[in-house]
């Protein structure tokens, strides 16, 4: 293999240039970014970069290894898988040898893209522009009470603004079961955060810049500020010409392969796995995961050891720290092994028929790996 293309120069396709040259790969490699910032790491963005507590600057990622070239500011528009060439929107197109999708994916509005006032939270100047509304701003009605809608809604309390939070289910709920995420609402309500719960969705109103969202009840959410916080779509539309991908994301096999010289990794894909529906896994480890997962099968296809999901993330909000191996169920409450959710400070973990299926720490040290067993192994 003579040259290998990376398409997105984030995590996941910094992490697939990594790995290439770690097991040994010495042709050339092209990571292709769409931005024009250098690669940075984004879950800092909701948080610190938010608060103002850490610099735009600071979630650079160290610079990339001097035998990768980077083409930023260059979004990929077209694939040929037949040719085996990206076409960049400046009309340069890189043949390639092997390729790595790492597109990623994009904050889902509302609203038509562009639509004035509609802010979202996904890259570096969208992080900037919404911690400069919000010092100038008294409220923010933020769309969406997933992780990221409540990172948002944690920090604007802690700015002093008036926050509410309007979502169709009870928040956290998918992501932290209904145990953990009950801690976590009653600690956004005791920071003054009005949580509405809109089972009918909300359609957001007002020009010519949108200030508010209106509920199928009729009831009117106003604020300064409108913030959309309701999941990310994957960036696939650049594949349409060779005939992959979908709005559900590029389906990868069990070693992150599209086909035998396309692979993928990251917030664009979606695996399938022991049987199960396709899905994506926008976390920060499965994209590091899947990426070495990937550049492996490039190399060395059937060889390659296969991808393990090994569900991991984790949250700043409230003044809590909490990180999550595995995936809590919705309904279960789990066994508290030290501390106590009344203290802030917690070792928690759910089982299902004597098996361990998720753990998480609140505020409470415990080294990742050890987290990781916790949450797998038999009780
Ligand atoms: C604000 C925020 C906070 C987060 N916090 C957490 C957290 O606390 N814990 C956690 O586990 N996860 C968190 N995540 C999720 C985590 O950051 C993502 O899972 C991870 O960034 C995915 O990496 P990726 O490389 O697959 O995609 P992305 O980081 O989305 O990067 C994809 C890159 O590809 C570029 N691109 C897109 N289309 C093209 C194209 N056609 N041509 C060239 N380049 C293109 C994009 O511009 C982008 O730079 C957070 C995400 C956000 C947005």
């Amino acid at each position: 293999m003579r040259q290998v293309v990376i398409v997105g120069a984030s995590v996941a396709g910094v992490t697939a240039a990594d790995t290439l040259r770690q097991l040994g790969y010495d042709g050339a490699i092209i990571l292709v970014g769409g931005e024009a910032h250098p690669p940075y790491v984004r879950p800092p963005l909701s948080k610190a970069v938010l608060s103002g507590a850490e610099s735009p600057q600071s979630v650079l990622m160290p610079a990339l290894r001097a035998d990768v070239t980077l083409r930023s500011a260059s979004p990929a528009v077209a694939l040929d898988t037949a040719a085996r060439r990206v076409r960049l929107a400046g009309g340069d197109e890189l043949p390639y040898d092997g390729l790595v999708v790492a597109t990623g994916a994009r904050a889902r509005r509302l609203g038509p893209p562009g639509l004035a006032g509609e802010l979202v939270m996904r890259d570096l100047d969208d992080a900037v522009g919404l911690r400069d509304a919000m010092g100038r701003a008294g409220s923010v009605l933020v769309v969406g009470g997933g992780f990221l809608g409540m990172e948002v809604a944690s920090i604007a309390s802690a700015m002093g603004l008036t926050v509410t939070v309007v979502d169709a289910e009870p928040p956290l709920v998918r992501q932290f079961g209904r145990y953990l995420a009950a801690h976590l609402t009653a600690a956004a309500r005791a920071a003054g955060v009005r949580l509405v719960q809109a089972p009918g969705g909300v359609e957001l109103v007002g020009g010519p810049s949108i200030t508010a969202a209106k509920t199928a009840a009729g009831d009117l959410l106003e604020a300064d500020l409108v913030v959309s916080a309701v999941g990310c779509q994957p960036n696939v539309e650049w594949l349409a010409s060779a005939g992959l991908g979908s709005p559900a994301g590029l389906l990868v096999d069990e070693r992150c392969r599209v086909r035998p010289d396309v692979v993928a990794a990251g917030d664009v894909v979606a695996t399938a796995h022991g049987g199960a529906r396709p899905r994506r896994t926008p976390h920060w480890a499965s994209a590091i995961d899947q990426a070495r997962c990937a550049a492996h099968a490039l190399l060395a296809g059937d060889d390659a050891p296969p991808y393990q999901p090994r569900p991991y993330f984790w949250t700043e909000q409230w003044g809590l720290e909490i990180k999550i191996c595995g995936e809590p169920p919705t309904g279960a409450a789990p066994d508290v092994l030290a501390g106590s959710l009344e203290e802030n400070e917690a070792l928690l973990r759910w089982t299902r028929d004597g098996v361990a299926v998720a753990a998480a720490t609140l505020n409470h040290r415990m080294p990742l790996v050890k987290l990781r067993k916790l949450a797998t192994t038999a009780v």
